[in-house]
């Protein structure tokens, strides 16, 4: 039946080779439940929100009713996962049900995570319980609202089942939305398989999707490498400008987009620690904050490695074009980095000193574990005394005495500013967020949904992350850190 409320899809992944992807239906849900929409981005994708409240509609994204045009498959890829290598990986509990134009003209996928079995499954159900639907919804719309590239929640339901895990518990799906899932996984499986025709269509899709400037460069797959190197970079520095820690920086979680995906065992640190780990299947630490930037090096590295064959037909010539793509990273990384400390410090132009100035503070927070989210939102009070409510976050956080002499040196150094670029003292209130889903409430939430099925913390976590910078009494509590038996050490993949 063809559902006159969802925008027209068109599927492009479906029409690539038959062995990208297996084609396979949604296991239908028992009861399914309606958690909740997302309006805004329903609206900006075409979907009618009231529809996707509506039976039909939480039949839909509950994986029980799959309109006409889409074409639900599960996609193959490999990866590496914390180093090692798994030669074949796919979508195991979600589906592509297919791809919709929105109305600015751009493609986005519609996907099913936690919809049951497909060819990808191994040993696992398919299945998501509610924890980590209700945790990837808040996060990755709270990055949203960061301005952080992300895939995205269109809708979240309850579908009636119990999975078993350690413990039984409730069900659910998210309809998850993402530019695309191409991953560099997806890439290394075919380059694994020596598939070189696979390869030059792989390049061809994501070049046409996402990089279209590279499609008139003299070598378009080194084009498209050094796009995704650029978008990937700018990512990370992005991450580690918010204190976000990713915690499964897999190849086949890293989307050649330049999305963040894959929100399993993330976590915002709450006190600054550059060793900090949350994820409990990272028990070496490969994947703690300071490491990201490495990784993410790392993991385009391998990605340089699997598209060697189309950079160039000579062997020599490919590595040469190959290492220079590569080595390109850690300047575009440090630049990107630059650019967002000095905007969360509300200075412009680079001064010698700058880089000190910066270092010296995380040392600082670093020495006396302060609340890095606060720490930069209070320095944006201080700078802009007249543009804050009197109500705001100084008046439950203050820095610790050894900070004054770097805060002297720090408001010096914005005086320069000051008298030149007003603008970027302002722009500190619009990049330095006062509240982020902080672990301990993430946790309280989906504790009173999957106990108590009561849902109402959930929505008001989820409203209130949408406006990230604004502060309001009323909601205080959400920008506090935890407090000590709040505190989340460890978070859960949840698969
Ligand atoms: P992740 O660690 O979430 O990136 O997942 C790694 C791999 O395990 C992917 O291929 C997933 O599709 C698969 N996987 C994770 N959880 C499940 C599950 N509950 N059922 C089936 N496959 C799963
Ligand atoms: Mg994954």
């Amino acid at each position: 039946m063809r559902a006159t409320n969802t925008p027209r899809f068109d599927n492009s992944y479906a029409r690539l080779p038959e062995h990208f992807y297996t084609r396979q239906d949604p296991q239908p849900a028992p009861a399914p439940k309606l958690i909740r929409v997302n309006h805004a981005l329903a609206s900006h994708l075409g979907f009618d929100p009231g529809w996707l409240e509506s039976g039909q509609g939480v039949d839909f994204s509950a994986g029980n009713f799959v309109p006409s045009g889409a074409e639900p498959i599960a996609s193959v890829y490999a990866g590496h996962q914390f180093g090692g290598w798994s030669p074949q990986l796919g979508d195991g509990r979600a589906l592509l049900l297919g791809e919709v134009i929105a109305g600015d003209g751009a493609r986005y996928d519609i996907q099913l995570k936690g919809s049951g079995r497909t060819p990808y499954s191994r040993g696992g159900d398919g299945r998501s319980p509610l924890g980590p639907v209700l945790r990837e919804y808040i996060i990755s719309e709270a990055m949203a609202a960061l301005g952080v590239p992300t895939t995205r929640a269109l809708a979240a339901a309850s579908t009636g089942e119990i999975v078993a895990r350690d413990e039984p518990l409730p069900g659910a799906v998210l309809v998850r939305v993402a530019k695309s899932h191409i991953r560099i996984g997806t890439v290394q499986y075919f380059a694994a398989r020596k598939d070189k025709d696979a390869l030059v269509a792989l390049v061809a899709h994501v070049i046409e999707r996402h990089y279209p400037d590279a499609a008139h460069a003299g070598n378009p797959a080194r084009a498209m490498l050094d796009y995704v190197i650029a978008a990937q970079a700018k990512l990370v520095a992005t991450w580690q400008s918010l204190g976000f820690i990713h915690g499964v920086m897999n190849t086949d979680n890293m989307l050649l987009s330049g999305e963040t995906i894959d929100y399993g065992p993330c976590a915002f640190m709450d006190s600054f620690d550059v060793n900090a780990v949350y994820s409990s299947i990272d028990r070496d630490g490969r994947y703690a904050y300071s490491n990201q930037p490495t990784i993410a090096h790392w993991n385009l590295a391998q990605l340089t490695q699997a598209l060697l064959p189309l950079l160039d037909e000579n062997e020599e010539k490919a590595l040469s074009s190959g290492q220079a793509a590569i080595d390109a990273f850690p300047k575009l990384y440090m630049e990107a980095n630059n650019t967002n400390m000095h905007a969360k410090l509300g200075l412009t132009n680079n001064q010698a000193g700058d880089e000190a100035l910066i270092q010296n503070l995380l040392e600082l927070l670093q020495a006396h574990s302060v609340d890095y989210t606060l720490c930069f939102r209070v320095l944006a009070e201080l700078a802009n005394p007249e543009q804050v409510p009197k109500e705001n976050v100084r008046t439950f956080f203050s820095f610790p005495g050894a900070f004054t002499p770097w805060i002297e040196r720090w408001s010096q150094r914005l005086n320069e500013e000051r008298n030149n670029h007003a603008a970027s003292i302002e722009n500190m209130l619009k990049v330095n967020p006062v509240y982020i889903p902080r672990n301990h409430l993430v946790a309280e939430v989906i504790e009173s949904a999957s106990r108590f099925q009561d849902f109402k913390p959930f929505h008001t976590l989820v409203d209130l992350l949408g406006k990230p910078y604004r502060f309001d009494k009323k909601t205080q509590r959400f920008a506090l850190p935890p407090k000590p038996d709040q505190v989340v050490q460890k978070t859960f993949c949840g698969t």
